[in-house]
């Protein structure tokens, strides 16, 4: 089994959620009293935080490829990124080291596509929403049909992130704003819906929602583990 490399911490609560999630799929895969093989490097996320709400992308990015750096030299041999929002730096964090990086777009794509789906919402930070690394990978390498929500619904949306689900705050309002939100994206075509936020899933799961549901936590969790498990060619 491979080593995989957990670079979390933003927030921490949903690196808890991965931690959980790649030791349970090994198990389930291999049996017995198998666990995962892993690396866990937890940062302080106020410091992200604040370089995401200053637009500092570029610094972001060199720092999270130094703490991917770190996790290579300690035998990590894939790259798991615990978070969407941070996805826009994976060229940069890629780019520092030598082992793949699992990119948490496209191991949701793939899903999506396995269950004969092409057109899906799409609920996330802002700047996941709004920002092009996420929605044009969706549309341009992967062929989907990506609806976002309008600007109020988008404010809603990632201020719940933020206030709320990255401090472990689960509020039943705030449940029933993400379904008002999710319904209106089914009305305007999506038959399914991405929970693009590696927190959402502490908020809303598929019994909340009539459509599809792909919950990128999972989903990325599960890709790296069926990669750390592939027989080598
Ligand atoms: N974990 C979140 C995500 O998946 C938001 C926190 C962050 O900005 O990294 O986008």
């Amino acid at each position: 089994m491979k080593r995989i490399g957990l670079l979390g911490g933003m927030s921490w609560q949903s690196s808890a959620q991965y931690y959980r999630l790649i030791n349970e799929e090994t198990a389930t895969r291999l049996g017995g009293m198998h666990s995962a093989d892993c690396v866990v490097r937890s940062i302080d996320f106020a410091e992200i935080e604040a370089l995401q709400r200053a637009g500092a992308w570029q610094q972001a990015g060199q720092l999270l490829a130094g703490e991917a750096r770190l996790l290579e030299a300690a035998g990590s041999e894939l790259l798991v990124l615990c978070t969407n929002t941070m996805h826009s730096v994976a060229d940069v964090i890629q780019a520092a080291i030598g082992i793949p990086l699992v990119h948490i777009a496209d191991a949701t794509a793939d899903a999506v596509l396995a269950a004969g789906l092409r057109s899906v919402g799409l609920i996330a930070t802002a700047y996941t929403m709004e920002q092009d690394f996420y929605v044009g990978r969706l549309r341009e390498r992967h062929g989907l049909e990506v609806i976002v929500p309008d600007q109020e619904d988008r404010q809603v949306v990632h201020d719940v992130i933020y206030n709320e689900l990255c401090l472990g705050v689960i509020k039943q309002s705030s449940r029933e704003a993400y379904s008002a939100v999710i319904d209106r994206l089914v009305q305007r075509g999506a038959g399914a819906v991405v929970l693009g936020c590696t927190e959402i899933d502490l908020l809303i799961s598929a019994d909340d929602v009539e459509v599809p549901v792909f919950d990128t936590t999972a989903l990325h969790a599960r890709k790296a583990v069926e990669l750390a498990l592939a027989r080598p060619d």
